[in-house]
Parts: structure tokens; sequence; C-alpha cells
């Protein structure tokens, strides 16, 4: 055994290189230990910094739950009732579509299945981190190809990048509403994009919460190089559970197959996912009273003379905070049981992103920004 000892190397000798260059990513506070920080009890504290669903899930979802009788049993691999539900929900064959362990996984089953090291993906900043950071993963390059300054998407900028970059960039990922802004994605400007010589990555984690030309994902079929990622997350109130799901061609679906784990999507939320999909009309409700907070929420922010919100089509309202820290802003409205989402980074200097709430949430927040 001691004479073994001499024989050993630091285990992360032997990791990747380039993830034991990686930084460590900074965790989320589990919720419970936040409440204990704040002092105050989970009922007291308005979460408005991850767009969750503060209404939760249908009822339905509970008792789909309560009453699920094989938890001891492996889910179906290929999860057939729920691609069928979901095939009724948004209006493509239940052949394209592959469920996951959240929207998250499959931006990363996507990434390891095209980049290899020395492969590119086109990524327009800012924007929602999981695109770089699975490429990054994977080792592949991120092209950064910046939004304007009002956020909207520089087309000319990306046609640019892809012709331009050496190897091509296999992958575009755009978002639309976009996290943390909420502006959509025009069809027209999509219509050209598709047009690159890339495989094209839409997320629609937000959609349901937009007005408009909606969702692309009935493009899928006759679009051999447009993906659609959708998730429960955000509009049915399932975060927790983690379910999501994509619309792919069959040619990707072909390759999906054999890529996915097995069994990356638990009974659990398998059971959720369905009992969502048969409360259509509670769940529709709630969105459209989320919406009518959000622009609420907007109205009443820009109201106040130092933030400057952005209009959003989605749960969630940027701000630009203007002659004051967001900083300090977001500190004073953590010790008054508020939270929000800061942000001090390139593209994103000084704003706050405020989910929609409750209405008495809202409420809640308003009369927290009044008091400083
Ligand atoms: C929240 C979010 C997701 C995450 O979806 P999950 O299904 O919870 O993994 C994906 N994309 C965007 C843009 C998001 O904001």
């Amino acid at each position: 055994m001691d004479e073994r000892k001499s024989e050993r190397i630091p285990m992360s000798q032997a990791i990747r290189k380039d993830v034991a260059r990686m930084e460590t990513y900074a965790p989320v506070k589990p919720f419970d230990a936040l409440s204990r920080e704040m002092g105050r009890p989970a009922e007291d504290i308005v979460k408005l910094d991850a767009n969750e669903n503060p209404y939760g899930p249908s009822p339905r979802v509970r008792e789909a739950l309560a009453a699920y009788p094989w938890y001891h049993i492996y889910p179906d691999p290929q999860q057939t009732r729920l691609r069928e539900a979901l095939a009724d929900y948004v209006g493509v064959p239940a052949e394209y579509i592959l469920p996951g362990h959240g929207a998250d996984e499959l931006i990363d089953y996507l990434c390891r299945l095209f980049l290899m090291p020395g492969d590119a993906i086109i990524n327009c900043p800012p924007t929602f981190g999981m695109y770089s950071f699975d490429a990054r993963l994977s080792g592949g390059e991120v092209i950064e190809v910046w939004r304007r300054e009002d956020f909207s998407l520089d087309i000319g900028a990306v046609e640019k990048a892809v012709r331009e970059s050496e190897p091509r960039p296999k992958l575009l990922f755009l978002t639309s509403p976009n996290n943390p802004d909420g502006g959509l994605l025009s069809h027209v400007a999509l219509r050209r994009l598709l047009r690159l010589p890339l495989l094209v990555v839409v997320d629609e984690a937000y959609i349901e919460f937009a007005e408009g030309e909606g969702s692309v994902a009935s493009w899928v079929p006759e679009t051999p190089n447009l993906v659609v990622l959708r998730t429960f997350s955000k509009w049915a109130g399932l975060a927790g559970l983690r379910l999501g799901y994509g619309i792919f061609p069959l040619e990707l679906m072909e390759h999906l197959w054999k890529f996915k784990q097995p069994y990356n999507v638990n009974v659990a939320a398998t059971a959720a996912g369905l009992a969502s999909l048969e409360d259509l009309p509670l769940l529709r409700e709630r969105v459209a009273a989320l919406k009518r907070e959000r622009d609420r929420l907007y109205t009443e922010l820009a109201a106040i003379p130092y933030l400057q919100p952005l209009a959003s089509q989605a749960n969630f309202v940027l701000c630009r905070v203007v002659g004051r820290s967001a900083a300090a802003l977001h500190r004073a409205l953590f010790k008054q049981g508020v939270l929000v989402r800061y942000y001090d980074k390139p593209g994103l200097r000084n704003f706050i992103r405020i989910s929609a709430g409750r209405p008495e949430q809202t409420d809640r927040l308003l009369q927290a920004l009044a008091s400083l």
C-alpha cells in the first residue's frame, strides 16, 4: 500500500485539459438556504430572479404525481405517450419531437452531437448562458456576434461571421423571445438566417408568453437545418421537475435516438408533463395573468426616473439602471425580501431583470422600490 503511494499522481492531471482550465460555475443558492440567509420564511420571499412561474404547476400535476403507480419501473426510453401529447400541443408529428431533462439537456446533446474540439458555434450575446457553456464543454469555440444596444440581432454581422470564420461554424443559437431582454426574432429575419449553411437552433423557452408571429416549430418538417427548443419550466411551472423538448428534423432524430441517455426523462416529469397538457385552459389563464403583470410592471418601472425598462414578450422585464448602482439596488431589494436578477457584465452594464409575479408580488416590489 505505502510503496504504491509514490506512484500516485493527482487525478486532476488526468482530467481533460480544457475542463481542468475552466472556471468554477457559480451555483444558484438553494431556496431553503436562501430563506435562512434572508431570515424570512419562504412564503415571505418575493422571488422574481429566475423567471419561474409563481403559480406553480397545475393542481392536476400534484394529483397525477400522487396517484402514479410505477415509480419503481424504469421510464419509457421513447417517451411515446408524452411525444404524442406534445404532437397535439405543438402541431408537429411525434416523430419530430424529443423530450429532454429540461431544454438544457437538449442544448448539451446538440453541442456534443455536432462539436469536436476546434469546431465552433455562433452565439449572440447578451443571451442565455447555456449555449456557450455547453459548446465549451464539448471543446467547441464560441464566436460571439453581439446584439445591438437595443438587443436586436445584427443579422448582417451573423451572416458575415458565418462566411468569414474558419473552420465554418456548425451551430447558430438564437433565442426568441430572448433572455434577458424579452425581444422576439422576426420570421423574416429567421428565414434569412436559415439560408446560411449551418444548423439554426431557435430556443422558444418563453414563446407561450409572446404575442405576434408565434412559434416556428411547424417549420421544422420542411426545414432541414432548423431545430426548435421548448420547455415546461416557465409557462407550465415545472422548472424543478426538469422537462423540455425539441422539435428536430428527422435526419437529426435518427442520430439523437442513438445518442441520448435512454432514461433521460424520469417518470415524474413525464406524468407532470402529461397532466399539464390536459389542463391547458387553466395554465393559459395563468400565462395571461403573468402577461398582464409583465405589462403592468413595465409601465410602473418606466415611471421610475432611474429605471429604463425594455418592452418584453416574455415573463420578465429587463431594466437599465441609470445614475445609480444596479448592485446596490439589488442588495436593497434583497434586504426587503425581494429577489431580482442583477447584471454587471459586457453588454449588460448595470441592469436588473425582474420576473413577472403574482399581482401582490408586483405590489411588494413596487413598495420596496418606492421606499428606497
Ligand atoms: C430558462 C431557459 C431555458 C431552460 O429550460 P429548462 O427546460 O429549464 O432546461 C432554456 N432557454 C432559455 C432561453 C431559458 O431562459
